[in-house]
């Protein structure tokens, strides 16, 4: 019998009758006679106000406590759509992370998953079970104290379970019809895409498109996992296919660009009179990174002086103060003249496999964010991507702007 994970989502699950809504995805699956583990997210917004509840007993909290506090919200929601599909005849059950077990390392908040014992699913399976499992959560072995997997974890969840259950498809059910070639929310002229390349998804996700959970990607790119964006608010009886993610190989038409990611997520640090020596860079990055601060773009700029040197970099917004403070700790050490940051900016990006066989496709985007007047602040680019920093601002035009420059514009 062919076994299927189905994931839902916050929207999806946001109360009692979306949650028999759901319910009837899942029948209509056990109709078709699949062996199935549904993997549930805490209800919209509930994860939020347990991280803001953890924020308010403490700024320093423990770790280990909020991942005790935010995981609650998967058990809610796990328990409920056992109890509604029990209700419409059919046999099911929860299972927490801990009970399965989904083994992940201690890094908590952000657990990496170590591991997943088949076995206690199987049993179910054979006794006609459906398993209803509480995303986002797992828990560590050594110290048995409860984890999760960062925020929109339950993807992650949901393909580790594909993958170690062998199942036939990975179905991640939300609030939009698949996967589109920029946010739909903001660009109401963009296209669902049929299928998207592991690569390109991958990139997509960590340049901000927050559909998938990049781990998710990166475990369905490993494992081989088929699987599938569609929505849960189509007709139970009547659902459509939604956007698969796949090997590049079984996308026939490829675009040059595939879609249009950005991230409101970034903030400025340029650090200026630099000494223009060997050892600055490091003594600048290795202090942020041990601090475990994520640098992403990286300008240096000599002038004519060459004495020394402007550096400027970005942080995620969530680390600004503490990059700020470390660095003015440092301050003699590094040798700087002046520290100036900027917040509200925002990463837009441009990802397509087909980048790697064309040239100048980031020039043409130069070009018509100069006729906009949008400023560009930092460039990065790789094989299949490039990213541009701007002020936030000018986010909504940036993306529609790059979004028709590419011919991405839905008819
Ligand atoms: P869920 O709660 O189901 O996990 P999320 O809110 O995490 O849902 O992800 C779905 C949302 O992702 C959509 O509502 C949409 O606004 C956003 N999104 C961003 N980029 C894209 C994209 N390229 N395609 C589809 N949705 C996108
Ligand atoms: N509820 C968790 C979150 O909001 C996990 C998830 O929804 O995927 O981040
Ligand atoms: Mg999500």
């Amino acid at each position: 019998m062919a076994r299927l994970v189905m994931k839902f989502g916050g929207t999806s699950v946001a109360n009692m009758e979306r949650i028999r809504n759901v319910a009837q995805h899942v029948r209509r699956e056990v109709e078709a006679g699949h062996q199935v583990a549904v993997v549930v997210s805490a209800m919209a917004g509930k994860t939020n106000e347990l991280v803001g509840w953890v924020n308010e007993g403490s700024k320093l909290y423990d770790p280990r406590e909020y991942d005790a506090v935010v995981a609650s919200g998967e058990q809610v929601t796990s328990g409920l759509l056992a109890i509604v599909l029990q209700d419409m005849g059919i046999s099911a059950r929860s299972w927490q992370g801990w009970q399965i077990p989904l083994l992940t390392s201690d890094a908590h908040g952000s657990a990496r998953i170590a591991g997943i014992d088949g076995k206690n699913l199987d049993e179910g399976f054979k006794r006609g079970e459906v398993a209803v499992i509480a995303g986002f959560q797992g828990i560590h072995a050594e110290t048995g104290r409860l984890t999760t997997l960062g925020r929109g974890g339950s993807d992650t969840s949901a393909v580790a379970i594909a993958a170690a259950i062998g199942a036939e498809r990975c179905d991640i059910y939300t609030d939009v019809d698949g996967v589109y070639t920029t946010d739909p929310r903001i660009v109401p002229k963009a296209k669902r895409l049929e299928k998207v390349a592991f690569e390109e998804m991958l990139e997509m996700a960590s340049l901000g498109a927050k559909v998938l959970q990049v781990r998710s990607v990166e475990l369905a790119m490993v494992h081989k996992v088929r699987t599938y964006v569609r929505s849960s608010f189509d007709d139970p009886a009547n659902p459509t296919p939604g956007t698969l993610i796949c090997d590049e190989e079984e996308i026939m038409e490829q675009q040059i660009v595939t879609g249009i990611a950005y991230s409101k997520d970034e903030a400025q640090i340029t650090l200026r009179r630099v000494a223009d020596k060997p050892g600055v860079a490091a003594a600048i990055f290795v202090p942020l990174a041990e601090a475990n601060i994520n640098v992403d773009m990286i300008i240096q700029v000599t002038s004519d002086n060459t004495t020394t040197t402007d550096i400027t970099f970005t942080v995620p917004t969530a680390d600004f103060e503490r990059a700020k403070t470390i660095l003015e700790g440092r301050k003699a050490e590094i040798a700087y003249g002046a520290l100036e940051g900027a917040r509200d900016l925002v990463k837009v990006s441009a990802i397509g496999i087909g980048m790697r066989s064309h040239a100048g496709v980031a020039a043409r985007a130069f070009k018509a964010f100069a006729e906009k007047g949008i400023n560009i602040r930092a460039i990065t680019t790789s094989e299949i991507k490039f990213s541009l920093l701007i002020d936030a601002a000018y986010t909504e035009l940036a993306v529609r702007t790059l979004h028709s420059l590419y011919g991405l514009d839905a008819a």
